[in-house]
């Protein structure tokens, strides 16, 4: 299958409006041709310095603007850092990703943040950072220190962006991501359902990140956590089913990109989850905590995985190879399902692609 980023919305709505089980079918079918399909890649992530963000982003409880129970904390030292790492990696965790509640790194930053990248990666895991808009240079020191992974989510689309941060604009986002992308390092972007937003604006979200010059190599779905004294604190729940279909469009749409399940998971029976794998998503978080809302029990993840047989995926710390590779036609089918057939192929269109809610930096 040609990995695309031509997609229109046209076509994304359309597989938005799929019957569910076609929809999951197509998803699980594309996701057997680019991936083992009983694996799941499995990060810890560790909040470096929590609260008191400058941004405004509405869902968070990091943001000095709202009115939240967080307690604000400075940064971690190193050597804690390390340990947690440690843990993580004994726990089965193959990526540490470290977040930190900056609009930005300052320079000042910069050789703490540099020593974190070289303390993870020397330890043989692949290592992520959320810590804000990046400059050109930042992003290369990063890179150069061993980032393999940075993540800086888009949120939701371009329209209803303004509905929640005012802070910082799109193209802000889209600047930092290339910045990441040019300094070599694998993107790790995705967004947040469930803010308030209409369908439209899920397939806004999936059009800029399957269009973007190379797809991202991670896409988290986050469905939002509303956390008191939020603007967002008090936002009715989407239906978990059209969080999962958002899953499994991304999914067609990104085929080669990890779909990860992110905030909101904790909230999801074994069942839903289940689903949510069915329909492509192939990684997660694992730990307690995603900074600074809760996340699904350690045990409880291990139970799930030995059900439904899933196991986790080893370390893979490269960087400029796979970043490259992104969008490269398939390569490594592993095929359990047969492709598509015409008639199934005829119901995908034609032409045919820092923070978890409430809490995972952006
Ligand atoms: S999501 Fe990130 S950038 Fe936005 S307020 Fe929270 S910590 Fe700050």
């Amino acid at each position: 299958m040609t990995v695309r980023n031509d997609w229109s919305r046209d076509e994304i709505a359309a597989l938005f409006e799929l019957p569910f089980m076609d929809l999951v079918f197509q998803a699980q079918t594309v996701h057997r041709e680019h991936f083992e399909p009983n694996t799941i890649q499995v990060s810890t992530l560790l909040s470096i310095k929590t609260g008191n963000c400058p941004e405004d982003c509405s869902y968070c409880s990091q943001s000095g603007h709202h009115n939240t129970a967080l307690q604000a904390e400075k940064k971690l030292a190193v050597a804690k850092v390390l340990e947690a790492a440690a843990e993580a990696q004994r726990t089965g965790s193959s990526r540490f990703c470290m977040g930190a509640a900056w609009r930005n790194p300052h320079e000042r930053d910069m050789p703490y943040v540099l020593e974190l990248v070289q303390g993870v990666k020397a330890m043989g895991m692949e290592t992520c950072m959320t810590l804000g808009m990046l400059t050109a240079s930042q992003a290369q020191r990063l890179q150069e220190a061993g980032l393999d992974y940075y993540n800086h989510n888009l949120d939701t689309s371009r329209e209803h962006y303004p509905e929640i941060i005012s802070t910082r604009t799109y193209d802000d986002r889209l600047d930092t991501l290339a910045h990441v992308r040019a300094a070599g390092m694998k993107v790790c972007s995705g967004g947040i359902v469930g803010l308030g937003e209409q369908r439209e604006d899920r397939v806004g979200l999936l059009f800029e990140l399957a269009t973007l010059p190379v797809h991202p190599e991670s896409v988290p779905i986050n469905l939002l956590v509303p956390v008191a004294g939020t603007p967002l604190g008090e936002t009715a729940r989407l239906p978990v089913l059209e969080w999962i279909r958002t899953i499994a469009v991304a999914r067609i749409l990104m085929p080669k990109s990890y779909v990860r399940l992110s905030a909101g998971r904790e909230s999801l029976s074994e069942s839903d989850q289940a689903l949510a794998f069915m329909a492509g998503a192939n990684s997660l978080f694992y730990g307690e905590k995603l900074l600074t809302t809760p996340n699904a029990d350690t045990g409880r993840d291990e139970a799930l995985f030995a059900t439904l047989g899933l196991k986790k995926e080893a370390p893979r710390p490269s960087v400029r190879a796979t970043a490259v590779d992104a969008m490269a036609p398939t390569q490594s089918a592993q095929p359990s399902l047969p492709s598509l057939n015409a008639a199934e192929a005829t119901r995908v269109p034609a032409a045919c692609p820092r923070r978890l809610a409430g809490s995972t930096p952006a």
